[in-house]
């Protein structure tokens, strides 16, 4: 079993709400919140892109994304508030990292029946020191950082490299993400059963691909014995071989 681990396991949409909270309360009151946190995300998903690709080193792309933040809203700045800015969201951010709810039970779940991987776009000791932080290290048997293996999704290469790792094989996985352009397009690359975690219940993203999909994980029990099924259910339809 694959699973993302940003939005999908891990929380991190209200992780990174409460540590902006308190940044925008000391720092940028006088901006709205809803502003702040659009810039936030934007800059954040631009500079992680730098950093993943080791142009940007990890507390460099912070500042540097504060100093965007603040312009884009038309607020002064100078290097030693932009550092208070930045020291202030990581503190806030490492302790109110949460993991998804339910996401602990569901793995718990899972475990005596299957491995479990992560697959993520991200840096290998930020995301295992998330996994423990969450309590959730203890029920992964291979975390796939594509910092680590110098790819990332959705490229299929990563998901095989998931699967070796767990020694499974694409037709007896699953991929679970909330990203329809990392995770699923990913998964459908490379061969594998996709489940959306569509939280918000957006609507799905072109182009079409087949996968099933999940609002939440809860209640575990349900939730792990849906994944289960599919992960029992064989080839994808599309995988097999046409019939004469
Ligand atoms: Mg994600």
């Amino acid at each position: 079993m694959l699973f993302d681990l940003d939005d999908t396991l891990f929380d991190h949409h209200r992780s990174a709400r409460a540590a902006l909270a308190g940044v925008h309360a000391a720092f940028a009151s006088s901006a709205s919140f809803d502003e702040f946190e659009r810039h936030h995300i934007h800059f954040l998903e631009e500079m992680h892109i730098e950093v993943l690709a080791g142009r940007v080193a990890l507390d460099d792309a912070r500042r540097e994304r504060f100093r965007r933040v603040f312009a884009a809203l038309g607020l002064a700045i100078d290097e030693r508030t932009t550092d208070a800015v930045a020291c202030a969201y990581r503190d806030g951010y490492m302790t109110a990292r949460r993991a998804t709810e339910g996401a602990a039970a569901l793995l718990a779940e899972l475990r005596p029946h299957a491995r479990v991987a992560i697959v993520t776009n991200n840096l290998l000791d930020e995301q295992q020191d998330k996994l423990e932080y969450c309590g959730l290290a203890s029920f992964v048997d291979a975390l796939v950082a594509s910092e680590d293996v110098g790819v990332s999704k959705p490229d299929p290469a990563i998901f095989q490299i998931a699967l070796d790792r767990i020694g499974a094989s694409t037709e007896h996985a699953v991929m679970m993400g909330d990203s329809w352009q990392a995770d699923i397009a990913g998964a459908h690359a490379a061969g594998i059963r996709a489940v959306w975690f569509n939280p918000q219940r957006l609507p799905r993203p072109l182009p079409h691909y087949e996968a099933d999909e999940i609002h939440s994980l809860v209640p575990a029990a349900g939730v792990a014995a849906r994944l289960l099924r599919l992960l029992n259910a064989g080839p994808r339809a599309s995988n097999l071989e046409p019939r004469s």
